[in-house]
Protein backbone atom coordinates (compact mmCIF):
# COMPACT_ATOMS: atom_id res chain seq x y z
CA UNK A 1 0.00 0.00 0.00
CA UNK A 2 1.35 3.29 -0.98
CA UNK A 3 1.45 5.81 1.88
CA UNK A 4 1.38 9.67 1.06
CA UNK A 5 4.68 11.30 2.49
CA UNK A 6 4.97 14.00 4.79
CA UNK A 7 7.00 16.88 5.23
CA UNK A 8 7.25 18.81 8.21
CA UNK A 9 8.57 21.47 9.59
CA UNK A 10 9.16 22.40 13.46
CA UNK A 11 10.43 25.82 13.55
CA UNK A 12 10.61 25.45 17.51
CA UNK A 13 10.99 28.49 19.34
CA UNK A 14 12.12 30.57 15.91
CA UNK A 15 10.75 33.45 14.00
CA UNK A 16 8.93 36.58 14.02
CA UNK A 17 6.20 38.04 12.27
CA UNK A 18 8.12 39.41 9.41
CA UNK A 19 10.95 35.97 9.08
CA UNK A 20 7.24 34.03 9.19
CA UNK A 21 5.86 36.17 6.27
CA UNK A 22 9.36 35.80 4.53
CA UNK A 23 9.53 32.09 4.97
CA UNK A 24 6.36 31.29 4.10
CA UNK A 25 6.08 33.31 0.77
CA UNK A 26 8.92 31.61 -0.33
CA UNK A 27 7.87 27.98 -0.09
CA UNK A 28 6.80 25.78 -2.75
CA UNK A 29 4.61 22.99 -2.08
CA UNK A 30 4.14 19.98 -4.21
CA UNK A 31 0.37 17.93 -4.41
CA UNK A 32 1.83 14.41 -3.86
CA UNK A 33 3.42 15.17 -0.42
CA UNK A 34 1.74 16.81 2.82
CA UNK A 35 3.50 20.39 4.16
CA UNK A 36 3.20 20.72 7.49
CA UNK A 37 4.52 23.44 9.37
CA UNK A 38 4.49 23.45 13.14
CA UNK A 39 4.56 26.91 14.32
CA UNK A 40 5.47 28.72 18.13
CA UNK A 41 2.13 28.43 19.54
CA UNK A 42 1.59 32.87 19.10
CA UNK A 43 2.43 32.45 15.47
CA UNK A 44 -0.52 29.75 14.75
CA UNK A 45 -3.54 32.18 13.87
CA UNK A 46 -0.79 34.25 11.74
CA UNK A 47 0.43 31.62 9.87
CA UNK A 48 -3.12 29.95 9.45
CA UNK A 49 -3.49 33.21 7.20
CA UNK A 50 -0.62 33.47 5.69
CA UNK A 51 0.21 29.98 4.01
CA UNK A 52 -0.12 29.47 0.97
CA UNK A 53 -2.77 26.49 -0.09
CA UNK A 54 -1.53 23.42 0.66
CA UNK A 55 0.84 24.08 3.79
CA UNK A 56 -0.62 22.67 6.80
CA UNK A 57 -0.46 24.08 10.46
CA UNK A 58 0.65 22.27 13.70
CA UNK A 59 0.91 23.30 16.89
CA UNK A 60 3.90 22.28 18.86
CA UNK A 61 2.57 20.86 21.89
CA UNK A 62 -1.01 21.06 23.94
CA UNK A 63 -2.45 20.77 26.68
CA UNK A 64 -3.46 17.15 28.80
CA UNK A 65 -6.43 19.46 30.12
CA UNK A 66 -9.93 20.81 28.65
CA UNK A 67 -9.67 24.21 30.27
CA UNK A 68 -9.05 26.22 33.41
CA UNK A 69 -6.12 26.95 35.92
CA UNK A 70 -3.27 25.75 33.58
CA UNK A 71 -1.40 29.25 33.33
CA UNK A 72 0.71 29.01 29.99
CA UNK A 73 -1.11 26.33 28.41
CA UNK A 74 -3.16 25.59 25.31
CA UNK A 75 -5.92 23.33 24.79
CA UNK A 76 -7.34 21.24 22.06
CA UNK A 77 -10.48 23.39 21.60
CA UNK A 78 -7.65 27.09 21.19
CA UNK A 79 -6.33 24.99 18.59
CA UNK A 80 -9.78 24.05 17.05
CA UNK A 81 -10.81 27.23 17.05
CA UNK A 82 -7.64 28.44 14.65
CA UNK A 83 -8.45 25.71 12.49
CA UNK A 84 -5.28 24.03 13.43
CA UNK A 85 -5.44 20.54 12.76
CA UNK A 86 -2.46 18.62 13.84
CA UNK A 87 0.24 18.90 16.78
CA UNK A 88 3.23 17.41 17.85
CA UNK A 89 3.28 15.48 20.74
CA UNK A 90 6.30 14.02 23.21
CA UNK A 91 9.34 15.98 21.12
CA UNK A 92 12.37 15.10 22.71
CA UNK A 93 13.23 18.66 23.75
CA UNK A 94 9.84 18.20 25.89
CA UNK A 95 10.74 15.26 27.36
CA UNK A 96 13.92 16.15 28.30
CA UNK A 97 13.79 19.63 29.06
CA UNK A 98 10.09 19.58 30.34
CA UNK A 99 9.95 16.24 32.25
CA UNK A 100 7.02 15.02 30.07
CA UNK A 101 6.78 11.37 30.96
CA UNK A 102 4.80 8.34 28.64
CA UNK A 103 1.50 8.82 30.60
CA UNK A 104 1.09 12.58 30.43
CA UNK A 105 2.13 12.27 26.32
CA UNK A 106 -0.06 9.23 25.99
CA UNK A 107 -3.23 11.81 27.97
CA UNK A 108 -2.20 14.66 25.25
CA UNK A 109 -2.72 12.37 22.28
CA UNK A 110 -5.75 10.75 23.50
CA UNK A 111 -7.17 14.33 23.93
CA UNK A 112 -6.10 15.22 20.23
CA UNK A 113 -8.15 12.11 19.10
CA UNK A 114 -10.86 13.10 20.92
CA UNK A 115 -10.98 16.30 19.01
CA UNK A 116 -10.10 14.62 15.25
CA UNK A 117 -6.92 15.95 15.32
CA UNK A 118 -3.51 14.01 14.28
CA UNK A 119 -1.69 14.14 16.96
CA UNK A 120 2.46 13.59 15.68
CA UNK A 121 3.95 11.49 18.10
CA UNK A 122 7.45 11.66 18.82
CA UNK A 123 9.73 8.72 19.91
CA UNK A 124 13.46 8.06 19.75
CA UNK A 125 16.16 6.91 21.86
CA UNK A 126 19.15 8.74 23.38
CA UNK A 127 22.69 8.25 22.24
CA UNK A 128 23.40 6.23 25.83
CA UNK A 129 20.17 4.37 24.71
CA UNK A 130 21.46 2.83 21.12
CA UNK A 131 25.03 2.01 22.64
CA UNK A 132 22.97 -0.24 25.36
CA UNK A 133 21.02 -1.62 21.97
CA UNK A 134 17.86 -0.74 23.52
CA UNK A 135 17.05 1.41 20.48
CA UNK A 136 14.12 -1.30 19.61
CA UNK A 137 13.33 -1.74 23.12
CA UNK A 138 12.96 1.95 24.21
CA UNK A 139 10.47 3.37 20.71
CA UNK A 140 8.38 0.04 21.31
CA UNK A 141 7.87 0.82 25.42
CA UNK A 142 7.41 4.67 24.09
CA UNK A 143 4.80 3.18 21.84
CA UNK A 144 3.34 1.11 23.77
CA UNK A 145 2.39 3.53 26.77
CA UNK A 146 0.22 5.26 24.08
CA UNK A 147 -1.45 1.82 22.33
CA UNK A 148 -2.14 1.40 26.66
CA UNK A 149 -4.36 4.45 26.59
CA UNK A 150 -5.97 4.74 23.35
CA UNK A 151 -5.94 1.60 21.60
CA UNK A 152 -3.58 0.57 18.58
CA UNK A 153 -6.59 1.23 15.70
CA UNK A 154 -6.02 4.68 16.60
CA UNK A 155 -3.31 4.71 15.57
CA UNK A 156 -4.52 4.87 11.95
CA UNK A 157 -4.66 8.23 12.91
CA UNK A 158 -1.56 9.23 14.20
CA UNK A 159 1.55 10.42 12.73
CA UNK A 160 4.98 8.58 14.14
CA UNK A 161 7.85 10.67 14.36
CA UNK A 162 10.98 8.48 15.30
CA UNK A 163 13.65 10.49 15.65
CA UNK A 164 16.37 9.31 17.50
CA UNK A 165 17.59 11.94 20.14
CA UNK A 166 21.60 12.25 19.35
CA UNK A 167 20.25 12.95 15.60
CA UNK A 168 18.50 16.10 16.52
CA UNK A 169 19.82 19.51 15.80
CA UNK A 170 23.38 17.73 15.98
CA UNK A 171 23.78 17.64 12.09
CA UNK A 172 24.79 13.87 12.60
CA UNK A 173 21.27 12.32 10.82
CA UNK A 174 21.03 8.57 11.19
CA UNK A 175 22.23 6.66 8.07
CA UNK A 176 19.22 5.44 5.49
CA UNK A 177 19.65 2.17 6.88
CA UNK A 178 20.09 2.93 10.34
CA UNK A 179 16.17 4.78 10.52
CA UNK A 180 15.04 2.32 7.85
CA UNK A 181 16.16 -0.55 10.75
CA UNK A 182 13.80 1.29 13.30
CA UNK A 183 10.94 2.04 11.01
CA UNK A 184 10.63 -1.18 9.82
CA UNK A 185 10.44 -2.44 13.76
CA UNK A 186 8.20 0.04 14.76
CA UNK A 187 5.68 -1.37 11.74
CA UNK A 188 6.24 -4.67 12.70
CA UNK A 189 5.19 -3.64 16.45
CA UNK A 190 2.25 -2.45 15.24
CA UNK A 191 1.60 -5.06 13.38
CA UNK A 192 1.90 -7.93 15.95
CA UNK A 193 -1.69 -6.27 16.81
CA UNK A 194 -3.01 -5.26 13.77
CA UNK A 195 -1.38 -5.77 10.57
CA UNK A 196 -4.18 -2.84 8.60
CA UNK A 197 -3.09 -0.08 11.39
CA UNK A 198 0.58 -1.17 10.55
CA UNK A 199 0.73 -0.55 6.81
CA UNK A 200 -1.51 2.46 7.05
CA UNK A 201 0.33 4.40 9.74
CA UNK A 202 2.97 6.97 8.46
CA UNK A 203 6.26 7.07 10.20
CA UNK A 204 8.58 10.22 9.39
CA UNK A 205 11.85 10.04 10.35
CA UNK A 206 13.61 13.38 12.32
CA UNK A 207 17.13 14.56 13.03
CA UNK A 208 19.19 16.40 11.17
CA UNK A 209 17.11 15.95 8.25
CA UNK A 210 18.66 17.88 5.12
CA UNK A 211 18.38 18.96 1.44
CA UNK A 212 21.35 16.17 0.63
CA UNK A 213 20.40 13.53 2.79
CA UNK A 214 16.50 13.62 2.21
CA UNK A 215 16.13 11.58 -1.03
CA UNK A 216 18.06 8.77 0.45
CA UNK A 217 15.87 8.80 3.46
CA UNK A 218 13.01 9.24 1.54
CA UNK A 219 13.91 5.87 -0.47
CA UNK A 220 13.25 3.36 2.29
CA UNK A 221 10.35 1.23 2.04
CA UNK A 222 9.55 2.28 6.02
CA UNK A 223 10.06 6.34 5.48
CA UNK A 224 7.11 8.29 5.20
CA UNK A 225 8.54 11.32 5.24
CA UNK A 226 10.65 14.01 7.39
CA UNK A 227 10.30 15.84 10.44
CA UNK A 228 12.96 18.43 10.10
CA UNK A 229 13.94 20.89 12.97
CA UNK A 230 16.90 23.42 11.48
CA UNK A 231 16.35 22.71 7.65
CA UNK A 232 12.68 23.57 8.15
CA UNK A 233 13.37 27.56 8.90
CA UNK A 234 15.63 27.79 4.99
CA UNK A 235 13.53 28.17 2.47
CA UNK A 236 16.08 26.43 -0.26
CA UNK A 237 16.28 23.70 2.26
CA UNK A 238 12.97 22.79 3.56
CA UNK A 239 11.91 23.24 -0.74
CA UNK A 240 14.46 20.61 -1.58
CA UNK A 241 13.45 18.48 1.00
CA UNK A 242 9.70 18.53 -0.38
CA UNK A 243 10.64 17.96 -3.75
CA UNK A 244 12.50 14.99 -2.72
CA UNK A 245 9.38 13.83 -1.29
CA UNK A 246 7.66 13.88 -4.65
C1 LIG B 1 13.30 18.29 15.42
O1 LIG B 1 13.33 19.29 16.09
O2 LIG B 1 12.29 17.58 15.45
C2 LIG B 1 14.45 17.96 14.57
C3 LIG B 1 14.46 16.82 13.96
O3 LIG B 1 15.46 18.90 14.49
P1 LIG B 1 16.70 18.91 13.45
O4 LIG B 1 16.14 18.62 12.09
O5 LIG B 1 17.25 20.29 13.55
O6 LIG B 1 17.66 17.84 13.88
Amino acid sequence: MARRKIVAGNWKMNGSKESIKQLLSELVVHENADVIVASPALYLDYVQALAPKGILVAAQNVSDQDSGAFTGEISVAMLQDLKVSYSLVGHSERRSLYAEDDAFIAAKVAKLLEAKMTPVLCIGETLAEREAGDTFAVCQSQLQAVIDVVGIDAFSDIVIAYEPVWAIGTGKSATSEQAQEVHADIRQFLANESTVVAEKVQILYGGSVKASNSAELFAQPDIDGALVGGASLVATEFNAIIEAAK
